[in-house]
């Protein structure tokens, strides 16, 4: 099968034979109302409240959102704002932990009979794509209305992250029984889990895992950025080509992070939402990487403490990996739902001066979404819609492989994002 276009990066994988860890429990966590693509939360709780872990602190408002979570039993001390990666402000619940970490007591297990109950489950438990995307899980499920093929992301191509890898080479059988529980109910005779080549242990414990189990084949993927973007992974999986005016759930593929399965799980099993996750903390800054299990809502600082960083030479701090992180304004932010890194950086993003295009083309080669970036850049420039739209605009996935390659540092892929809010106002 021939490869899709992307770049092999340097390996900077330094954590990934470092177990998963948890950090010690913080004393105040901040639960921003938005971690996720959606409408934000409103707040359940006043200022005063004692809850618990797992209790509702912030209902959804409508079906473009899905509800949050105590991480800590405490007491609830403000509500305040915060500023997300997006730059949208947003209520936050400040919890101050009793250090008891009490269970709520509406976490049971859900009945799960049917594909309503899954999407219902995945909703009431807060689930998010938990590979940085932030997607509604509940509304990825619901949208494949024919499911035929579930495609199990556990590619983690990004430089320095590896708290997928961790899961798989740790936990294998909870990765395993989410998938077994998304083809129960969804009917679903064909899985495949892509896993990068670099990550050996991984695979082995997922074959492992799954060797009993009708219909799960582990595809090992050469280590190439961006692996795990939905369309490339599909191509690399299964040789199905999405066309460009139709959804992978269009054609009946599910695609899901194994997280997400792993987490899926969880809550079947326990009934606990979403209030923890991991996150590899890692960049040149750090001199302890590691892989953290992190209450949601608690101050990277904290993260930055123990993995040893010196806080005084970051300047370029991300909440991901190098190439698609989010920019994070202050180490005062907090970990969210989404967030499977935090890279700390002494380089800033944008330290380098751009020059002029020398039309040398690599920025097309390398392009996985066969895109030209340079023309995409010059239609920007010249903010003119018509040009974007017939460049094909909507279908870069903001890997930066193009910004990556460019001898001239043109940041095509961040004028990218810029333009496709350009088009939204047209
Ligand atoms: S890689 Fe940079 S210099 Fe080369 S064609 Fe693309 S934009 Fe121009
Ligand atoms: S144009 Fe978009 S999809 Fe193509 S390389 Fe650049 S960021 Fe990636």
């Amino acid at each position: 099968m021939k490869r899709l276009n992307g770049i092999r990066l340097p390996r900077k994988k330094r954590t990934e034979e470092k177990p998963i860890k948890p950090i010690p429990l913080p004393a105040l966590v901040r639960i921003p109302m938005l971690m996720h693509s959606g409408t934000p939360c409103t707040p359940a709780v006043r200022a005063g409240d004692y809850v618990t872990v797992g209790q509702c602190i912030g209902t959804a408002p409508d079906e473009n959102s899905v509800p949050i979570h105590a991480s800590v039993s405490g007491t609830v001390s403000a509500l305040t704002e915060y500023c997300t990666v997006t730059g949208e402000t947003v209520p936050c619940v400040e919890i101050s932990s009793d250090g008891e970490q009490i269970l709520c007591d509406t976490c049971t297990p859900p009945v799960l009979e049917s594909r309503d109950d899954l999407i219902a489950a995945a909703k009431a438990s807060g689930c998010v794509g938990l590979s940085g995307s932030g997607d509604l899980t509940f509304q990825k499920l619901a949208a494949v209305k024919k499911p035929q093929i579930l495609i199990v992301n556990g590619a983690e191509c990004e430089q320095y992250l590896s708290a997928d890898s961790r899961l798989m080479s740790e936990t294998p059988e909870q990765a395993v029984g989410g998938i077994v529980l998304l083809m129960k109910l969804l009917k679903i005779k064909d899985a495949r889990i892509g896993i990068q080549t670099d990550k050996p242990l991984a695979i082995q414990r997922m074959t492992d895992a799954c060797k009993d189990e009708k219909g799960i084949t582990v595809c090992p993927l050469p280590p190439v950025y961006p692996q795990g973007a939905e369309k490339v992974l599909i191509y690399h999986t299964c040789g199905i080509v999405v066309p460009e005016d139709q959804t992978a759930a269009d054609m009946g593929i599910l695609v899901l992070n194994v997280s997400t399965c792993a987490f899926l799980y969880q809550y079947a099993q326990t009934g606990i939402p979403l209030v923890e996750r991991v996150v590899t903390v890692d960049g040149d800054t750090i001199d302890k990487p590691c892989n953290l299990r992190v209450p949601i809502g608690t101050p990277v600082k904290e993260l930055l403490e123990y993995a040893a960083c010196h806080t005084d030479r970051v300047r370029t701090l991300l909440c991901g990996g190098p190439m698609m992180g989010m920019l994070l304004d202050s180490q005062e932010a907090s970990v969210v739902r989404q967030q499977n890194g935090l890279t700390a950086m002494r380089r800033a993003k944008s330290s380098v001066r751009e020059s002029a295009c020398i039309r040398c083309g690599r920025c097309m080669e390398v392009c996985p979404m066969n895109l030209m970036p340079m023309e995409l850049n010059d239609a920007y420039q010249r903010r003119d819609p018509a040009a974007l739209q017939a460049e094909h605009l909507r279908l870069c996935i903001d890997c930066g492989c193009c910004s990556y390659v460019c001898p001239a540092h043109r940041q095509l892929a961040e004028k990218n994002q810029q333009a496709k809010l350009l088009l939204q106002k047209v």
